[in-house]
């Protein structure tokens, strides 16, 4: 609960007011209405779906009338229980397997998210789910971070294709995907290179990797740290490149949840794996009805 911290409080400040109530009125859920559309932006969750969130409860509030032996607190911590999980996508949204093999992962993001850190993680993750693996080191323009997925390739047990940075990152991806092919292997990860910003050469260069790769899964890593921001990012690459989805990294750190909870929502596109610390095991499928168990403490 360290990462909601505070949203949990604010939200508690609400349920808090209901206290001695007998029933959800019109006239009795302002307040705490009021504290959840606090505790909600505080946290960093973008206004239009704080406004969407603070309408669908209210709605649900008053029409529920009296439920015998539920206290109008508990009503609400239910009701906004269930919205979260629906705002966060309802269901986990499972990563999809190619027909036959390989299957193809392309991980875009921007420099410093933990891209080349996840393409390990990810890759270990499939190991324990007894997925064969080769990882391919598509960041070009940082040298470091080839060598670096040589390194967590190497800790995690997983081939690395990597072939320098002397050519471009379509060309590394063409011959790497033969090399899975060769090697028969279930699952190829592609890392490619970001930019501290979103520019047209990076995109240019996502969609000649994405053309020739044809890949089952586009995958967007973004740090939970940039807050909705993370959500617009999400927005910005699936209608340039087409992602099927993110991958939210830094969960351990001290985010508020505006990421979490805004991805879906904003851009259409659910959040299907979370990051939350720096060692390999660190990675597991975002789970909604977890997360809002946690933020409700
Ligand atoms: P890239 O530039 O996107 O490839 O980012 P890197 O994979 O090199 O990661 C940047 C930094 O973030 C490294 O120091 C990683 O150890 C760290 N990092 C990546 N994922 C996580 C995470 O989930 N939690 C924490 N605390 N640190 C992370």
């Amino acid at each position: 609960a360290e990462m909601f911290g505070q949203l949990t409080g604010g939200l508690e400040a609400a349920w808090s007011k209901l206290k001695g109530e007998e029933v959800l009125t019109k006239e009795n859920i302002v307040e705490p209405m009021r504290d959840i559309r606090r505790a909600l932006l505080e946290a960093d969750v973008s206004l239009p779906v704080v406004r969407r969130f603070v309408q669908a409860v209210s709605d649900q509030a008053v029409g529920t009338g009296l439920i015998r032996g539920v206290k109008p607190d508990q009503q609400l911590v239910k009701i906004v229980h269930d919205e979260l999980v629906k705002l966060m996508g309802g269901e986990v949204s499972e990563l999809v397997f190619a027909k036959s093999k390989p299957t193809v992962i392309l991980l875009a993001g921007l420099q410093g998210v933990g891209k080349t850190t996840v393409s390990a993680k990810l890759a270990l993750y499939l190991k324990k789910l007894g997925k064969s693996c080769m990882l391919i080191a598509g960041d070009v323009y940082r040298p470091a971070a080839i060598d670096q997925l040589v390194i967590l390739g190497n800790q995690v047990g997983v081939p690395v294709y990597a072939a320098g940075t002397a050519i471009k990152p379509a060309e590394i991806a063409r011959q790497g995907l033969q090399e899975a092919r060769q090697k028969n292997v279930d699952v190829v990860i592609m890392d490619t290179a970001g930019r501290l910003q979103i520019d047209k050469a990076m995109m240019d260069e996502l969609k000649d990797v994405k053309r020739v790769l044809n890949p089952t899964e586009v995958l967007l890593v973004v740090d939970a740290m940039t807050g909705q921001e993370a959500a617009a990012l999400v927005t910005t690459f699936n209608v340039e490149i087409g992602i099927t989805g993110a991958i939210l990294t830094k969960l351990d750190g001290d985010s508020r949840g505006g990421a979490a909870l805004s991805v879906k929502e904003v851009s259409g596109k659910p959040i299907k794996l979370v990051g939350r610390g720096e060692r390999m095991e660190d990675l597991e499928p975002f789970y909604p009805d977890r997360m809002a168990g946690r933020i409700l403490g």
